[in-house]
């Protein structure tokens, strides 16, 4: 969970089961890994089994009911469930759960997974349930003999699997094995069902076939890069983005700037691409948090600054390329412009790696609504005056791809192209807009986090 920090930081929890003496114990919190649990309340948790998540909430900060696992009384035991993703049939699903008696504890979608398993087989319960569930999501499921873990049938978000001392172990990325010395074994494949219990481990595959559409921004920003996603490393990924980059929109200059951390990959394979040297002359303070992310623009501002700091010497007098991941709402890269400027940059030239932002994710990552997406507003030329830079450039969808050495067709790229691997209607579209307005004060401007 320390290792999956960047998935989500504003709350945390574990279930566990004691086989001896029955039962879940459960402790969840709001804040990070660190500040939820103590060794003592780790201690508490002492089991065979166990699940834990990290959370982005965007139903408020202080909202724990909503942190996740959550553990639910079933006619058939226990049940506890970590959800990522978003499902996008869930206010139907939901009606009809509630129609039939299931008494929700929650606002959450993933609540809505627990109540179907829980439904009797012959209703539709058990693991046929889930081919219900439509959208993104990637679950582990702590039962009272098993632990089951599973990804939508187009496969959006990562899930893997790995080997610590005979146990198995599932978690969203590979980076968590590394910390725990687990070995890490493959990815869950998309559709494919887990079942881990007291007599090994085996696969089924009850959902429907469905095209594979696995999110390509987990790759451009939010997987770590020293996750393996895919069967490949994420690192590896960017650094080839950026090379793609300098090939599609090269330019004169004398020093290559990535903006960390998500930036410093494309940045190297930009700068080798070119032959141009490569320098970190912003330097991250780590130790801001969200604390500052207030409403109004001049925090905002100020929340901006606050996190990167620039090294004058290294940019004075420079034509300097600027390497980030994406923009979002341009407020950071904005700032980033005018503070090279004001540290005597001759030049700023912005590259992006990957193409711009114009459309909504459905599927569990958090951006703004499209109408404060740059892009969505404006054209290449009003961007980039916006932004104060000499050029920009963004990556191709076409390069982005290349970039992973996989086909075009195995990728979710909606918030690029528009193209939406699984329908929603309205409603959805309509309850994720609201929730979007609602926390918009929440949101780092920059930022997506998953929902
Ligand atoms: S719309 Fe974008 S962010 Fe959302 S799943 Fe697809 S690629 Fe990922």
């Amino acid at each position: 969970m320390f290792a999956l920090q960047h998935r989500g930081q504003e709350s945390a929890g574990i279930v566990s089961a004691r086989e001896s003496e029955g039962g879940f114990q459960v402790h969840k919190g709001m804040g990070l890994v660190s500040q939820v649990f103590s060794m003592e309340e780790l201690d508490q948790l002492a089991g065979t089994r166990a699940i834990g998540h990290v959370r982005y909430s965007t139903t408020g900060s202080s909202n724990v009911k909503n942190a996740q696992p959550f553990v639910v009384d079933t006619a058939r035991g226990k049940l506890a469930v970590a959800h990522n993703g978003n499902l996008v049939n869930a206010a139907a699903l939901r009606t009809e759960l509630e129609a039939r008696g299931s008494i929700f504890q929650t606002t959450v979608d993933s609540e809505i997974v627990l109540h179907l398993l829980a439904q009797p087989r012959g209703a539709g319960g058990g693991l046929a349930a889930l081919r219900r569930l439509e959208g993104a999501f990637s679950i582990v499921l702590m039962g009272e003999r098993e632990i089951i873990g599973f990804r939508d049938p187009q496969g959006f978000r990562p899930l893997c699997l790995g080997r610590l001392d005979g146990a198995y172990v599932l978690a969203s990325e590979s980076c968590a094995f590394d910390l725990i010395h687990a070995e890490f074994l493959r990815d869950i494949e998309p559709g494919e069902v887990v079942i881990i219990d007291e007599n090994g481990i085996r696969s089924e595959w009850p959902f429907k076939a469905g095209k594979h559409a696995f999110c390509m921004f987990e790759y451009v920003y939010f997987a770590r890069p020293d996750s393996t996603v895919g069967g490949i490393n994420v690192s590896k990924v960017r650094v080839e983005m950026g090379r793609e980059l300098a090939r599609q929109c090269p330019v004169e200059a004398d020093l290559v700037v990535p903006v960390p951390d998500s930036g410093i990959f494309a940045a190297i394979g930009f700068a080798e691409e070119l032959n141009i040297p490569f320098f970190p002359a912003f330097v991250r303070n780590h130790y801001i948090g969200r604390t500052f992310i207030q409403p109004t623009q001049l925090i905002r501002d100020f929340n901006v600054r606050v996190k990167l700091n620039l090294i004058r010497e290294a940019v004075e007098g420079k034509r300097v390329v600027v390497i980030d991941d994406s923009i979002v709402r341009g407020t950071t890269a904005r700032t980033r412009v005018i503070n090279l400027r004001e540290n005597g940059a001759k030049e700023v030239h912005m590259r992006i790696s990957c193409p711009p932002h114009k459309h909504a994710c459905y599927y569990g990552i958090d951006f703004p609504d499209p109408e404060k997406l740059l892009a969505n507003q404006c054209t290449h030329e009003e961007i980039c005056k916006y932004l104060g830079a000499d050029s920009l450039g963004y990556l191709s969808v076409e390069g982005m791809v290349r970039a992973t050495g996989r086909p075009h067709k195995e990728f979710c790229m909606a918030c690029f192209n528009g193209e939406y691997p699984v329908p929603f209607d309205a409603s959805f579209d309509k309850l994720i807009m609201e929730k979007r307005r609602n926390n918009a004060h929440l949101l780092d401007p920059e930022s997506p986090r998953l929902l």
